[in-house]
């Protein structure tokens, strides 16, 4: 008989949340491995199209499937009760979580996604339900918390911790390992799906110092096109109408498969919304891929600009760009027919190096190329030489104290982040004003 096995993406605790086409990518992968030789099933508690997630109809979708998620403010936990902004727990109810859990039991096994570090508070919600209603299921986290964070991910007692692309720890507990060859990811298991997510490399090759990605073993490539195309297939035969690509590094080398995905999707007159929500690398967006995005409908392009100061790039061995090199990405998409509106420059705020970042300049450039800015609030994580800096302000020991409001409010004091916070929407309503 085959293992029964659930699938959890777990609520957020945090000050902020929202569905920015977030999705348990890695773990719908990892299901796809496991479709021939299991039963699945899928509870996404941020999933915002179950019946239970918004019940009373009240919560925003924007025309591409993105918005906020319901909540319930909680009191702040100890480690940061010194934020002076709430604390919240986001997605579909716990008695719900349990409910099901009741009614769709036992399980055999339970694989738990997890992604930023100082979510754990979700990660740990899950296991203790299902050590409660369903005892003798196992419990295994894979992800970005249980990668970065795994001494500290054992301490919330899942029966395996995957680390990286390593399944070993889930194949040894099932007692078997999945067939070879190419498996999609098991989008079907949601009953409704509009956005999706999708890669078309691994890895980055650049060593920006402010991030994780370099420190994991995971290199650079590009996916087969054959099996990207697969993918998108999958996803518009379940109704998807838009697609984020959540890749590292999606410009590099696209002549291998971005350029020919793209192609694939103008010649069979594909209609999707794409998006790039992780900061593409400006510096690569030439006229023709600039041309090719937006004839196969990406429609909001998003680009890593985190400083114009040069001292800056250098200093973190950024893989972003200087300020020409933004203008002309956006000189490209603007010829290409991109809406101005849609095109957005992140900035990253409290990053300990913010005496050199220049922060105030650099907004102020990217407003002046009529684009949108958005702040990508700076979170410390521990192994990267950036995160390491922090230490002195905050301990690191405790992944709650990466929370990404948490520190750059720790760092440049709540007024400061105000600051900037007020400035960016006064330039973008700017930038609105222009565009109308
Ligand atoms: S380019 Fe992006 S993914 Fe690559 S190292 Fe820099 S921040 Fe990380």
């Amino acid at each position: 008989m085959k293992p029964k096995i659930l699938l959890v993406n777990p609520p957020i605790y945090d000050f902020a949340a929202y569905d920015f086409w977030l999705k348990p990518h890695g773990m719908l992968n990892v299901a796809g491995m496991l479709r021939p030789i299991a039963d699945l099933y899928l509870f996404d508690t941020m999933d915002r199209t179950a019946p239970h997630f918004d019940p009373e109809g009240v919560i925003k979708t924007t025309e591409y499937n993105t918005g906020p998620y319901p909540f319930k403010k909680i009191p702040n936990p100890e480690s940061l009760k010194d934020i002076p902004r709430y604390f919240r727990r986001y997605g579909i109810p716990r008695n719900v979580f349990r409910d099901y859990l009741s009614h769709n039991g036992p399980f055999d096994c339970v694989l738990i996604q997890t992604m930023m570090t100082y979510w754990y508070l979700g990660y740990k919600e899950v296991i203790e339900d299902i050590r409660t209603t369903c005892p003798q299921a196992k419990t295994v986290l894979g992800g970005f918390y249980a990668t970065a964070c795994h001494d500290h991910a054992q301490s919330l007692g899942a029966d395996a911790i995957i680390k990286g692309d390593d399944h070993e720890p889930l194949w040894g507990l099932l007692g078997q390992k999945p067939p070879a060859g190419m498996h999609l990811p098991a989008w079907e298991l949601y009953p409704k799906l509009n956005a999706a997510t999708m890669k078309l490399t691994k890895g980055c090759p650049f060593q920006c110092s402010y991030c994780y990605v370099p420190q994991s073993e995971e290199t650079f490539q590009t996916r087969p096109i054959d099996e990207c195309l697969a993918e998108l297939k999958q996803l518009v035969e379940l109704g998807v109408t838009d697609i984020a690509f959540y890749d590292d590094a999606l410009l590099y080398q696209p002549e291998l498969t971005l350029l020919p995905f793209m192609q694939s999707v103008i010649e069979n007159n594909i209609q999707v919304n794409f998006h790039t929500p992780n900061a593409l690398h400006a510096r690569y967006m030439t006229a023709d891929i600039a041309k090719a995005m937006v004839a196969a409908g990406t429609k909001t392009f998003y680009l890593g600009f985190e400083s114009r100061s040069e001292k800056f790039h250098k200093e973190t061995g950024s893989g972003k760009v200087i300020s020409d090199e933004l203008a002309k990405a956006v000189e490209h998409l603007r010829s290409a027919g991109a809406d101005p509106q849609h095109i957005t420059a992140y900035e990253m705020v409290g990053h300990p190096l913010a005496d050199v970042q220049q922060l105030e300049p650099s907004m102020r450039f990217a407003n002046s190329l009529g684009i949108r800015i958005m702040l990508s609030d700076f979170s410390p994580i521990p192994g990267t030489p950036d995160g390491e800096l922090c230490r002195k302000y905050t301990d690191l020991d405790e992944p709650l104290n990466h929370n990404k409001t948490a520190f750059p409010i720790r760092f440049l004091t709540f007024d400061k982040v105000n600051y900037y916070k007020n400035l960016c929407r006064k330039l973008n309503r700017q930038i609105k004003g222009q565009n109308e």
